[in-house]
């Protein structure tokens, strides 16, 4: 009963998830907001996907902002009014939204748990959580995180990555949201079957004028190939300084992708190939962090009850 209104909250760079205990996931937003700045005081106008659909549209009185940055909020003041209403809406679905407990829990251990994985095992496993922000890598065992990198490397590098491209190779400039489609439509870290190209418009360098332009699959690849390498890069320095009984574990259960970015096509493959482990996408990879928060909180996994916060 005390625990009735447990509520877990993924606030990612790029989304912020929300799940209420025995209700599952009621929130799954885009962590935009869209402000109006005029007369020097700031207005919330739109929050989540109202707020994206804004990004690149706006006039100069509204300014969309993704008020947390490379994993970490940048904005307090934007984040707690998203909150605000994000949780109105939670407040209406739940009988009540009042927090008595707040317990932090670190994400990969969030992500490994919503993915299934027996954290409090003596055995090693490792996820590699590709968010918008940040990629945490991270190995887990015991319950507690053994070793851990996290790099500015993420999906909002793989979009920025592909607007380069597109300037370099086409003399073309698309939008971010447009980067996004591309990468989520035709996108890939390997050749895969079925590939692709769409048309996409967007601003010539040289006249100023909309132009449109073919982008293919492998366009997107090539695009990608640096962002993506550093990923590789960065899962190979955390393999190499793991101790070898559990880099053996992790051998024998495989290297588990979770966040929005595990979902480019093709990057479980590139990473089994390059490391020689066997890496698969967990079940839901957007759901794994804020899934793990209510798995936690249900079954106390952690003892996080334990250690309340004020
Ligand atoms: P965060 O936890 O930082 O909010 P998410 O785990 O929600 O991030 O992942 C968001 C990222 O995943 C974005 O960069 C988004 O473009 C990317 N993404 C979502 N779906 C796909 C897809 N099908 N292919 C490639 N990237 C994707
Ligand atoms: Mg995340």
């Amino acid at each position: 009963m005390l625990f009735s209104q447990d509520i877990g909250i993924d606030l990612g760079t790029s989304n912020t998830l929300i799940c209420v205990r025995n209700k599952g996931i009621l929130i799954r937003e885009p962590s935009v907001v869209a402000v109006a700045v005029g007369s020097g005081e700031k207005r919330v106008v739109a929050v989540g996907n109202e707020a994206k659909e804004m990004i690149g549209r706006t006039p100069g009185s509204i300014v969309a902002v993704r008020p947390i940055k490379d994993g970490v909020i940048a904005d307090f003041g934007t984040t707690a009014e998203m909150l605000r209403l994000e949780r109105k809406a939670v407040h209406d679905a739940a009988v009540s939204a009042g927090a008595r407990y707040v317990s932090l829990i670190e994400e990969p251990m969030a992500a490994a748990i919503g993915a299934g994985v027996s954290v409090t095992e003596p055995k090693g496993s490792m996820i590699v959580d590709i968010g918008g922000g940040t990629t945490e890598v991270a190995v887990i065992s015991l319950g507690d995180i053994v070793s851990s990198r996290s790099i500015r490397v993420a999906g909002d590098m793989f979009d920025d990555s592909i607007v380069q491209y597109i300037r370099k190779t086409y003399n073309v400039l698309i939008g971010e949201r447009t980067a996004e489609e591309l990468k989520i439509t035709i996108g890939s870290a390997a050749p895969y079957e079925g590939e692709g190209a769409i048309d996409v418009r967007g601003r010539g360098l040289i006249d100023g004028l909309p132009k449109n332009i073919e982008v293919t699959s492998e366009d997107i690849r090539l695009a990608l190939t640096d962002p993506v390498s550093q990923i590789v890069e960065n899962v190979r320095l955390t393999l190499e300084k793991t101790p070898p009984e559990l880099a053996a574990d992790i051998m024998d259960s495989g290297i588990l992708l979770t966040g929005g970015g595990a979902l480019l096509r093709g990057i479980d493959r590139l990473l089994t190939e390059k490391t020689g482990m066997p890496a698969h996408v967990a079940e839901e990879p957007t759901d794994c962090v804020v899934t793990g928060t209510a798995i936690c909180l249900n079954r106390d996994i952690l003892n996080l009850r334990r250690k309340p916060e004020k």
